[in-house]
């Protein structure tokens, strides 16, 4: 880190420690020239939130994928792209207001299956088949129940 006194480039940490709850890291820093103390903090950048999925594996966050999962489950239907775009970022908005750095994967699925709820009906239903890993005909039913009972 440049020194803000001397401009010289090389420094020593003397204290690390969390800040904000943990989302960031408060450093005092010493320049190795002029010995001028300063502190700086990090933190982790919206875009590089991780994805923990079932397994407990973390994967960095994809908008191309969510995009894709999205976007699958409006196949054929006469949803028109920029309609999906909206529920995409409406998604993305969500999770980024959430102020979290790591997500687990069926929360991403949940979020978006309330995005895509008013939007399609069957689409919600594809979705939530792939989200919720449906393993037999009886989930399928429930949930096709669900919405159907929603619009009485
Ligand atoms: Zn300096």
């Amino acid at each position: 880190m440049q020194c803000p006194r001397c401009g010289h480039q090389d420094d020593k940490v003397l204290d690390s420690r969390a800040a904000h709850e943990g989302k960031s890291i408060r450093r005092r820093r010493e320049c190795l020239a002029c010995a001028f103390r300063f502190t700086t903090f990090e933190e982790i950048l919206k875009d590089e939130l991780v994805v923990v999925k079932r397994d407990g594996r973390r994967e960095e966050f994809s908008r191309q994928k969510l995009a894709g999962g999205i976007r699958r489950a409006f196949l054929k239907r006469t949803v028109p792209d920029e309609r999906i775009d909206q529920i995409v970022d409406s998604v993305i908005d969500e999770i980024q207001r959430s102020d979290k750095t790591a997500i687990p994967a069926s929360e991403i699925g949940e979020i978006a299956m309330r995005a895509i709820l008013p939007v399609d009906q069957v689409a919600y239903i594809r979705f939530a088949s792939v989200y919720l890993r449906f393993e037999d005909v009886g989930q399928f039913a429930r949930v096709i129940d669900e919405v159907v009972g929603g619009k009485k």
